[in-house]
Order: C-alpha cells, then structure tokens, then sequence
C-alpha cells in the first residue's frame, strides 16, 4: 500500500481551506480523502477521522474543540463541513461514567456540538474523544481484516506488525469500546496504532501526516505479511465463463422471483428485487476451491457491512438451484433468519420491527455471486460490500486459515443497533416495490414521454427501439435522471431472435422484468384500391407480428419469475373508429389490440394484467417528433388543406374537451395500469379528449 501524502497537494488543500477552516482542519480533510479514495482502507461511508483543535464562539472566544467525521459523508469526497466540532472538555469527562446506554451516548454526543448546523457526529465519537491525540484516522482495512478476521489472529498481527500496536479483543462499537480503547491505551501510550479483532484498525498522530503515515505502515506490513503466506489465486476457464453466464440467464428470473416477498397487498402482492450478478474467472475459481463454503458461509467483516449484507449469504450449491431446489433453499433462509432474530431478542423484536428477511448476497458455485437490492445502487453497494468480503475471505481461504467473524449475538446486537437503523433510514431503506420495465418504440414521441413518466415513478428502465442515433440520444437523455436506473436495449421487434436476446439483456442486467410496454408501431396512409401489399404488410410485421414475439417471449419470461407483472399496449383510437385512407394502421392495430386481450385471459393465471391505452394523435414530446404523424401528417394535411399547425388544432378541435393530447397524457394513462391503481385486466383507456365514436364497445 502506497504512502499517497503529497507535500503540494497538502499546501493546495490549505490555500482553500484554511483561511476559512484554519489549518488543521484543512490537512484533516485531505488526509481523510486520502484514505477514503482507496478501496482497500475504505467503503461506502465506512471509517472515520477526527482532529483536536479550536472552535471560536459567538464572542470570539476559544473552546477546545474535537472536529469528528459526521455521519452521512463519504471520506473520499469529505469537505471541512462533514467534521462536526464537539465540545471536548465536556466528552473527556463523560469518560468517568461507570456505563451509558448507546442511545443516550448519541443524544448527549449530538448535545455538544459547537456549530448548532454540525450533521450528527460518527457513532465512534468517543473512541476519538478519549484518545489524547490531536489527528486519530479510523479504517477497516483489508489487509488488518483478513489477520484479525481468522483464528490466531492476535498472534499473527503481533508478527506481522510489531510490538508497537496494541491489539484489543472484539467490544461492541459504542460507549463500551471507547472506554475499552482509551484503557488499553492508557496502558501502552507509547503505541502507534491499535487493531480491534474484527473491526478495524485505529491510528494517530500530533500531525495529519504521521497518523495517515502511521495508517499507511501498518496496513503495509499486514500486506506484506499476507503475501508472504498467499499462494496466488487461480482462475477458472474462459469457457466455464461463458458456461456460468448461461447458467445465470436461465436461472436469474426464476431466483428473482423466489427472492420477492409477498407483501400481503392484494393489488401489488410482492416486495420485488433488483439482481446484480457478478461473474468472472476469479470468483467462479474462489467458489470451486474445496471447503469454501465453510469459509465464504459466515458473518460479515465487521459490523457496519451487516445492515448491507445481513448476517449470512445465501449459498445455493449445483444441485439445489434446479427446479423447486431454489424456491425451498431461499424459504428456508428466510425461516432462518427469522428464527435468528426470535433467538436473539428473546421474543423482543416484533414483525413490524423484523428487517425483511431476504438475503442480500448468493453465493452460487459454477455461476457466481447474485446482489440483490432494492434498486440498483443498492445491489451496487452489496456488490462493493462483498468485494471487499471476498477479497478477505478468500485470502484467509488461500492461506488455510480459518475464518472468525462476529459471533451470533454480536451480530443481532448490530444489526438491531438504533444508529445503525437509522444509518439505514439515510440510505434510503429496503423495500420498494421496484418494477423492472422494457418499452419498445422507446425513441419516438409517445415512447420517450412514457420512458420518462416510469422513471420518475422510481422504476428501472430497459428502453428498447431500433439501433441508431434516436435510441442513442434518448439514452444520453434519460441516463441524466435516471443514472444507473436506464439501459438501452437495441431491438427488432420483427425479429423474434432480436426480440429474445433483448430480453436476455435486460435479464442478465437487473435480473428479470415486470412490466412490458408495447409501443412499437407504424402507420401508412392509402387507400384501399390503391394499396400496396408490401406496405400492409411491412405494418403487419411491426404492429402486429411484433406485438406477438413480444407478449410470447415475456410471457414465458413472467411464468417462469413467478412474481406476476403488467402489460400495457398502447393501442388507438383508430381501433374503434378507423378513419379513412387508414386501413393498413386500424387494421393491424386492430389485430395487436385484439392480441392483448386474449394475452389478458392467458395471463391472468400468472397475476399478469395486460390493458390497453388509445390515444388520438400525439404529434410530439418536447424535441421528439413523433415519427407515425412524419408519416401520415403530410397526407392528413394535404387530405384536409391544412399545415403543421392547422392539422393539430384540427386534431383538438374535433374532441368534446378541445384537449391538445399530449405524450405525458398517454403515459399518465400507462402508470394508472403499471401501478394497479384498479383491480383492471383486458381494459381499455381511451385518450383522446372524448370522442364518442371511439368509446370502447
Ligand atoms: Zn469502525
């Protein structure tokens, strides 16, 4: 590990910061960047750091002051403000209390703060405050976890780091282990650092640069002492790569919906998941290795993985993810963890009090490792989380080690921590009823109004149309909201091998699907004597052949999840009162209407609604044209003797509301149905500002 301490960087942090900050906090903050920008020392908001300096109040005068990381702020991007000072006089002598319960600790804590703004100071406050040292870095490095983390690992961190560490026994993160910490310095106070057994490693310093060195030494010797020890890891073939992949792709929707939890709604009956598999030669070796189950089937590192990962994995051997193998595993790990909890708490932790019991991780040998969240930036953090799980568990495998984590009880006592609840409720909480959606004919003018109104709603996004410059923009533009919640899916919907290996992406992606939007189509303006037969039928490939390879392939693709799902065609109006020169579009559309409504009768076995939504002319969505009325919008105009303009306010004006209809209108109407605000199946919404003639009958 490399001792990234620049003197330059150093002095630019202080230009900016320390005229406003001064300078210690200034230093503070680059030192405690450095440490966060390394995955190795640092995940997701773990670790913290503080600094002993001076606080001027309202009158100008000094308070001794201890600055602590708040919680909430990432090192890697802290600024000044994500150190919270804290009145240090006053907690150096909450030391003298025999005992305090944690949440009042917080309270108190949260009581002293200097700047009444401050964000609410780190869980590991005290640690820092009864600590004599001016700079204290806090991590929960790797390379310390995979010796402390394993049987004998006080006496192979003696080896590895020397007589000048002072190493103390696991004590449940709060008022318990600061004192426990300042003891055990006060013992040996000329120490450079101190490891606690399955958690971490803390360092100090009278400057910003001696503790991050100090931090930077110590990890380096743990490194060097692995790796004298660590036989290489090996790695599996590109072929069982590839094999491992299509295991996934078939297994995936079935193992999301074994994961969704009844939620006990009768309109939306299930709490669903995202799933973010990682496959690659390395950990399909890991998986392979001979009594790694024993291994990689155990707690967390430490305790602030565990409301990410939960206490265990889930580990699905070949055999058991055939068939129902699945379902009955994933049943009995949620009976498992439930009986944990009642085992624990003695009774003391109601249902409504019960974290969700479905795993976060699984672990399946000859396929990979699945994440599983709530939404994708939540699996992105179990992935992290477990990256880091796997880099030392799998060390301590490789070094025929054997691996010690929390113990059942210390485990119950964080996951059921208050502040780590409400760690949590920051992270924005579990349990959404998240929806997976694939739209075709996404980059036209109804399909990108409907894509946005889904993200908005919080749903994940697979936005399907043609290759080409529009599906390209479309994505540019959806993935600035959207972020990790979009992905574009090139597809054919003609093709029922394109159409396949579009599903197949999605699935691969996130895990499976749950709601279809069926908005591909085309139109065509002609007469019928005059009528070119290529033409109908390049609308009936479109409207209505397209129609069916996708309600075929997402209909075997929601059977085999199991978890129910919706269906929304956007149909017309054209299907109820066909105009003339338009019998090619009514005609088709007509034929892909009647399709969903007898996928309507198929599906409602499955808890599939599928329904329809029938617009009258939507010319466009912002920028977007819609590319139907670039087609027929010429012919229409000509036919009626109007312009651009004129054509669309004729469009108005034949409505019983006068309504200009627009793409956001189609796609509220699209919502109402994927959000089940209605027990509705094989029902049509028409669109279109009241047209009697068009009135569903
Ligand atoms: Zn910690």
């Amino acid at each position: 590990m490399q001792n990234r301490w620049s003197a330059q960087e150093a002095a630019d942090m202080c230009a900016r910061y320390a005229e406003s900050h001064g300078e210690p906090l200034a230093l503070r903050t680059y030192a405690s960047r450095l440490l966060g920008s390394d995955p190795a020392l640092v995940l997701h908001g773990g670790g913290n750091t503080s600094v002993k300096g001076v606080w001027h109040d309202l009158f100008g005068e000094p308070v001794a002051a201890l600055f602590v990381k708040a919680s909430g702020w990432d090192l890697a991007q802290i600024l000044p403000e994500g150190h919270t000072p804290l009145r240090l006089d006053f907690l150096r002598r909450m030391r003298d209390l025999p005992a305090l319960a944690d949440e009042t600790m917080l309270q108190i804590v949260r009581g002293q703060r200097l700047d009444p703004e401050g964000a609410t100071p780190s869980i590991e406050t005290l640690l820092h405050a009864f600590l004599p040292h001016t700079f204290i870095d806090h991590s929960h490095a790797d390379a310390i976890l995979t010796l402390s983390n394993q049987e004998g690992g006080a006496t192979l961190l003696r080896q590895a780091l020397g007589e000048e560490v002072i190493i103390l026994p696991y004590v449940h993160p709060g008022f318990a282990l600061a004192k426990a910490v300042a003891e055990a310095h006060d013992r040996a106070p000329h120490s450079r650092g101190m490891v606690l057994l399955q958690h971490g490693l803390v360092t100090w310093g009278e400057t910003a640069q001696e503790s991050y060195g100090a931090m930077i030494e110590l990890v380096s010797r743990a490194e060097a002492f692995i790796a004298a020890r660590l036989p290489g890891a090996s790695l599996a073939s590109a072929a069982a790569e590839a094999a491992a992949w299509a295991r996934y792709r078939q297994l995936a929707p079935r193992l999301r919906g074994a994961l969704a939890m009844a939620s006990g709604c009768a309109d939306q009956p299930f709490d669903r998941f995202i799933l973010l598999p990682w496959i690659d030669q390395e950990i399909l070796a890991l998986l392979a290795q001979e009594g790694v189950r024993e291994t990689l089937l155990t707690p967390p590192l430490t305790s602030d993985h565990l409301i990410r990962l939960k206490p265990l994995p889930l580990w699905l051997a070949e055999g058991e993810a055939q068939g129902d193998g699945l379902a009955g595993a994933v049943q009995d790990y949620r009976q498992a963890y439930i009986d944990y909890v009642a085992r624990q708490s003695q009774g003391g932790v109601s249902e409504a009090e019960r974290y969700d019991s479905t795993p976060r991780v699984v672990l399946l040998p000859g396929v990979g490792a699945v994440c599983v969240g709530a939404e994708v930036a939540e699996a992105e953090r179990v992935r992290d989380l477990l990256a880091a799980t796997l880099r030392v568990k799998g060390a301590i495998q490789r070094m025929g080690g054997r691996y010690q984590g929390l113990n059942e009880a210390d485990c119950f006592a964080m996951e059921y921590y208050g502040p780590q609840r409400a760690k949590l409720a920051l992270g924005g909480g579990t349990g959404g009823k998240r929806q997976i959606a694939l739209i075709t004919g996404a980059a036209g003018a109804i399909g990108s109004g409907i894509c946005r109104a889904l993200l908005a709603h919080g749903m994940h996004l697979a936005a399907s149309d043609l290759p080409g410059a529009g599906l390209d923009s479309l994505l540019t533009e959806l993935q600035a909201t959207g972020g990790a919640r979009v992905m574009a899916v090139a597809m054919d919907v003609t093709d029922p091998a394109s159409v396949a290996a579009g599903i197949e992406q999605v699935v691969a992606r996130w895990g499976g699907l749950d709601l279809l939007v069926l908005n591909a189509g085309l139109a065509h303006v002609s007469a019928l004597e005059t009528m070119q037969v290529e033409a109908f039928q390049r609308l009936q490939r479109v409207n209505v052949e397209g129609t069916l390879h996708l309600l075929t392939a997402v209909g075997k693709l929601l059977r085999q999840q199991g978890s129910g799902g919706d269906v929304v065609l956007i149909s017309t109006k054209n299907v109820f009162a066909p105009g003339a020169q338009f019998g090619a579009y009514s005609a088709t559309k007509a034929a892909a209407h009647q399709l969903a409504r007898i996928a309507a009768l198929e599906m409602a076995p499955l808890g599939v609604r599928v329904n329809m939504v029938a617009p009258d002319g939507v010319f466009s969505d912002g920028d977007r044209p819609s590319g139907l009325w670039a087609e027929v919008g010429p012919d229409r105009m000509r036919a009626r003797g109007l312009d651009a303009a004129g054509l669309e306010a004729y469009y108005q004006n034949r409505n019983l509301l006068k309504a200009r209809v627009t793409a956001s209108h189609v796609a509220n109407a699209v919502l109402y149905f994927a959000t089940r605000q209605a027990p509705c199946t094989g029902v049509t919404l028409p669109v279109d500002g009241g047209l009697p003639d068009a009135t569903p009958r």
